[in-house]
């Protein structure tokens, strides 16, 4: 393990560029993997200055394909760079910088979506939750693909303080589309405003740092990129169960542009529903009339306090799930409709 301090002044020595890398080890971009690479190590070094200071820090690079940002990171003057990447190829490129960076870059073949971190950096490192963010960083440019789902399961890991943020407050630059930024940190109100806006920002401090136009990847994606910075908060701005806040955010934002009781409505079985939705933004003193767009968390912080409530009197009310009723009343008229035709069918 690279011991911190002392080592914080190293550069990297002169080496081929990404793009002779990328040459030199036939990296061409699997487009169907979504492989974008950023060559411009100018533009690498801007991304990870957005990161924060990175003295000594420890630093988890998820998808480093032919190592562009990597360099920037084993530049930044950090203790351990550990990264993990899914495509072989990739592998004799990043030996070729462990080996240009001694002790300080580890290298794993893996998936980031199941690899845990929890156990990969010394103990020493792990902050009390309250306290200040823990000198490990997490940083990435992958597919898109693979970034949606991999900050749901980041911010549910965050709710729960494991995985990354068994450290404590753990911060993640992370690269997203555009669009996927501006959703993200969309404010009260705002036309991108939607679920991920909420899941994010009930948790973290989100910030879209820097946007870099589709033109400096190579291949050149269709989009333009969002790097985002987050940073759990102390205090989560709603205290109920990931899964509960996810539920009724989901449901709010299915009808995003009917009132919200519209997709409030869908929490309650069909013979309640009237009558639990009205109770519901009652005791959360929310407006029904309030666009999905239009809900705070703060709002979301009520709705979901009372319908925590809700749930404790009724124990089936958060199993269920109105779509599994719609199916059962759809297969309940089919065999009605069954039943009838065999009886018009039978002689009288
Ligand atoms: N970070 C590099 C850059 O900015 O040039 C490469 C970016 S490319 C968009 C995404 C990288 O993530 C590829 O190297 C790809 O193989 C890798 N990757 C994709 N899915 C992954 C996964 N589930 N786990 C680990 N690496 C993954």
């Amino acid at each position: 393990m690279a011991a911190g301090g002392s080592l914080s002044a190293f550069r990297l020595p002169p080496l081929p560029t990404i793009r002779e890398i990328i040459k030199l080890f036939r990296l061409h971009a699997a487009k169907q993997l979504s492989q974008n690479f950023l060559l411009d190590l100018r533009l690498t070094d801007k991304i990870v200055r957005k990161a924060g200071t990175l003295t000594n820090a420890y630093v988890y690079e998820v998808g480093p394909g032919p190592g562009g940002i990597t360099r920037s990171i084993l530049n930044a003057g950090v203790a351990e760079l550990l990264v993990v990447e899914k495509d072989s190829r990739f592998l004799p490129g990043l030996q070729m910088l462990s080996d240009a960076a001694p002790g300080k870059l580890r290298i794993v073949h893996g998936d980031v979506l199941t690899f845990k971190i929890e156990r990969a950096f010394p103990e020493s490192l792990k902050r009390h939750w309250e306290d200040d963010p823990p000198n490990v960083h997490i940083i990435g440019n992958l597919p898109f693909s693979v970034s949606t789902p991999l900050i749901i399961k980041w911010l549910e890991n965050v709710s729960r303080r494991d995985g990354p943020f068994a450290y404590g407050r753990t911060q993640m630059t992370l690269t997203f589309q555009k669009e996927v930024a501006e959703r993200l940190t969309a404010t009260t109100g705002s036309k991108q405003r939607s679920r991920l806006s909420i899941m994010a920002q009930y948790l973290c401090s989100v910030q879209h740092v820097l946007t870099i136009p589709g033109r400096a990847f190579v291949p050149k994606p269709e989009v333009d990129v969002g790097v985002v910075r987050f940073t759990p908060l102390t205090q989560p701005r709603i205290e109920q169960p990931f899964q509960l806040v996810e539920k009724v955010v989901q449901n709010v934002f299915q009808f995003r542009r009917k009132y919200c009781h519209r997709g409030l409505g869908m929490l309650f079985p069909e013979a309640q529903r009237v009558e639990s939705t009205g109770k519901l933004l009652q005791l959360a003193d929310v407006d029904p009339t309030l666009r999905p767009s239009q809900l705070s968390v703060s709002h979301f912080k009520s709705l979901c306090d009372v319908y925590r409530k809700m749930c404790d009197e009724d124990p089936h009310l958060f199993a269920y799930n109105f779509r599994e009723e719609l199916k059962q009343n759809k297969s309940k008229n089919q065999e009605k409709e069954g039943e009838e035709s065999y009886r018009l069918q039978l002689p009288p």
